[in-house]
């Protein structure tokens, strides 16, 4: 089997010789064991916390490890009674191709009748964060504005959407003609500005003629100093990611805290930050059935950017945390 792992940390973007794939032999399944085969990698933004040895949430990889990821796979063979070969489940495998894991960890992939990569996108960790997000913390009121970058991707578009269905105005926030056209046309958000037009901070002023009660924070940088001044009084900004600084630098070098600590003051804003892991094990189950059926039928959309090869892994990720993506990544591993 493959496996890539961390050849050492980057400094700034990631290049390619941070990642070494290689070779191992799969290990024999001990009792309470699952042998499963991936078919599926989910490439997401966190991965760049991982590989830098900077304080987080969550401890990093080491040198030489293998870089953590969620995937969908088949088991081949089965040691725990939960499962049987041929099923299809999600675990986090890491960047593997075949892995022998602990049923333990496992959970079958339920979809509602959706496409099986949902459970890493729509349907998965992606749109839980915009579901929990939005709900515990933006709690949206009808005809309020909920702004929301990163629109295309599996959090920005399922933000908007459910701003729409939970009665509120969706503004998107997306880099580039392609992606906007598709955040107002086919997701619906009701405006979409280009983050990347030199009028951006006025655009986005005149979208927004009600000012902003909700801003789902997913880039932060030159976004987060156009957002600020549109922020109404008693605002709620769930942060949820800052992707514009992952590789170490922002886009200004502006020290934004000034200008930040004295909105939140003068505009009593709630400013809270969340890792979805907070929320999952009480209201995944919950999102899955609400949100589930609608993704099925159409009525809430999403669209996957699927990356044939598993070499090709590190390079899709790498384009990734600046916009090269469009539509949840994922790469389709056998
Ligand atoms: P996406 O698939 O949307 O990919 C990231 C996108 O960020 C890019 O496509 C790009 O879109 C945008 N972007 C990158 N750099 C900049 C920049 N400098 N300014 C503005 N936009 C930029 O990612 P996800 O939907 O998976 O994740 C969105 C955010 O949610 C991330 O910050 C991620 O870390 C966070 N997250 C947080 C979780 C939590 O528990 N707190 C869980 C899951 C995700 P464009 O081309 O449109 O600019």
């Amino acid at each position: 089997a493959q496996q890539i792992v961390l050849a050492s940390r980057p400094n700034g973007a990631p290049k390619p010789e941070n990642f070494r794939l290689e070779s191992f032999d799969l290990p024999q399944a001990d009792e309470g064991e699952v042998t499963i085969r991936v078919l599926y990698l989910s490439l997401d933004p966190y991965m760049r916390g991982r590989m830098s040895d900077a304080k987080s949430y969550a401890a990093p990889v080491p040198i030489d490890g293998v870089m953590e990821g969620e995937t969908i796979c088949e088991v081949l063979k089965s040691r725990h009674n939960d499962f049987s070969p041929g099923d299809i489940v999600r675990g986090r495998t890491g960047w593997r191709t075949m892995a022998v894991l602990k049923g333990d960890g496992l959970r079958h992939v339920e979809t509602h009748g959706a496409p099986l990569t949902t459970a890493v996108g729509a349907l998965g960790m992606p749109g839980f964060t915009a579901w929990s997000g939005l709900k515990f913390i933006g709690q949206p009121k009808e005809g309020e504005t909920v702004a929301v970058a990163a629109a295309s991707g599996p959090v920005g578009s399922m933000v908007g959407q459910l701003a729409k269905l939970w009665g509120a105005r969706a503004v998107g926030i997306a880099g580039g003609a392609d992606k906007c056209a598709y955040v107002k046309d086919e997701l619906g958000f009701d405006a979409v500005i280009d983050h990347r037009a030199d009028d951006f901070a006025s655009r986005l002023a005149s979208a927004c003629p009600d000012g902003i009660d909700v801003y789902f924070e997913n880039v932060g940088g030159h976004v987060w100093d156009a957002v600020l001044p549109l922020l109404n009084k008693y605002g709620r900004v769930p942060v949820c990611g800052l992707v514009a600084h992952y590789n170490g630098s922002s886009t200004s070098e502006t020290d934004r805290l000034p200008a930040t600590m004295s909105a939140i003051l003068r505009q009593s804003l709630l400013v809270r930050g969340f890792i979805q892991t907070e929320f999952a094990p009480d209201h995944f189950d919950e999102f899955l059935s609400d949100i589930g059926p609608r993704v099925a039928s159409g009525e809430i959309k999403y669209r996957e950017d699927i990356v044939e090869g598993f070499e090709n892994a590190p390079a899709a990720f790498t384009s990734m945390l600046t916009g090269g993506n469009f539509g949840k990544l994922i790469v389709k591993v056998s």
